[in-house]
């Protein structure tokens, strides 16, 4: 298919940028455009006007300042999967990474267009939410600090404004002593997560989980964390019984209908599995 008939604004600076997306209902952001374009050719998406952020200069910065790292709005996933400065910081990033999509996807989407996209089974998004990271928008009002928990509304829906662009994304970098671990099952690799699990576990220096935090993505309408499940967790030595009691909590997060991909069931089974690998491999990370 080709897509419908569309205007191209290609824009030098952010501030014409966002006035070509005030002035004109229906226009779009166009970053890597790996979603965007096919949704296009699908025509599930028909913008009014593409507004290219390409030549605008600045936005593919990777910065780590005062435990923060911060991702320009055109940094394609490639170049923060193999920054080694943010490896060093955050290896996580590359792991999860490396279940985005593939090389070719990854060398032109970029980080930020998968946190506006939303997809609820992205992986990005689950770090974010994970890690309680936040992105930075920019709009006819000024710039405001959206953060994650407040970001996903439900599946490829943020609360980010049709006119505002999201210039930055914040990673926060995780404590030292903190453990991190992140998988998922997908049914074959590059495929979105039929469901994921990320950990972040800290323990104090008795061996008892002082800090758990865990998330998710592809099993409900958004990357959740399992608040319950990080209650039942906190305080334990993650005994058997521990995780088996993370398990049972993470139930009632798990809203997915059966879809063509796997029933609600078969999600709640692989979200169990996960967890439990997950977190006994954050915790073996813990310090
Ligand atoms: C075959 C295939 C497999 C894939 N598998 C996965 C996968 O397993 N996991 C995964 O997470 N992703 C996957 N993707 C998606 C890929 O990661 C995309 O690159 C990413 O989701 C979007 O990034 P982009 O830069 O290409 O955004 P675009 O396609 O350019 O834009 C996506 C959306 O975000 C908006 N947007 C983009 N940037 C901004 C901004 N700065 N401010 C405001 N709005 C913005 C656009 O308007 C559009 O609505 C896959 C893609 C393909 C084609």
């Amino acid at each position: 298919m080709k897509p419908p008939l569309f205007d191209y604004a290609s824009p030098e600076t952010i501030a014409d940028a966002v006035s070509a997306l005030s002035s004109n209902p229906g226009a779009m952001v166009l970053a890597g455009g790996q979603s965007l374009v096919p949704a296009m050719n699908f025509r599930l998406a028909s913008p009014s006007v593409l507004v290219d952020l390409q030549r605008i200069p600045g936005l593919d910065t990777i910065s780590i300042d005062d435990g923060v790292i911060r991702v320009g709005a055109m940094v394609r996933h490639r170049d923060l999967e193999l920054d080694d400065a943010v490896n060093a910081v955050h290896p996580l990033i590359r792991e999860v990474m490396a279940h985005v999509a593939h090389v070719p996807i990854r060398n032109r989407g970029t980080v930020v267009g998968s946190l506006c996209h939303a997809d609820a089974a992205a992986e990005m998004p689950l770090l974010l939410v994970l890690t309680d990271g936040a992105v930075k928008a920019v709009g006819p009002k000024g710039e405001r600090i959206i953060a994650a928990r407040d970001l996903f509304q439900f599946h490829m829906t943020t609360t980010r404004d049709a006119d505002e662009i999201v210039t930055e994304a914040h990673f926060p970098v995780p404590g030292t002593g903190a453990g991190l671990a992140f998988d998922e099952f997908a049914r074959r690799h590059g495929d979105y997560a039929i469901a994921a699990i990320g950990a972040l576990i800290e323990k104090n220096g008795d061996g008892t989980v002082s800090r758990a935090a865990l998330a998710a993505c592809g099993i409900g309408d958004r990357p959740t964390r399992l608040a319950a499940s990080e209650a039942a967790l906190t305080g334990t030595r993650l005994d058997d019984a521990d995780l088996e009691a993370a398990v049972r909590a993470a139930r009632d997060e798990i809203t997915a209908p059966d879809d063509m991909h796997a029933t609600n069931a078969y999600r709640k089974h692989l979200t169990g599995a996960l967890i439990k690998r997950v977190v006994a491999a954050a915790a073996a990370r813990a310090k």
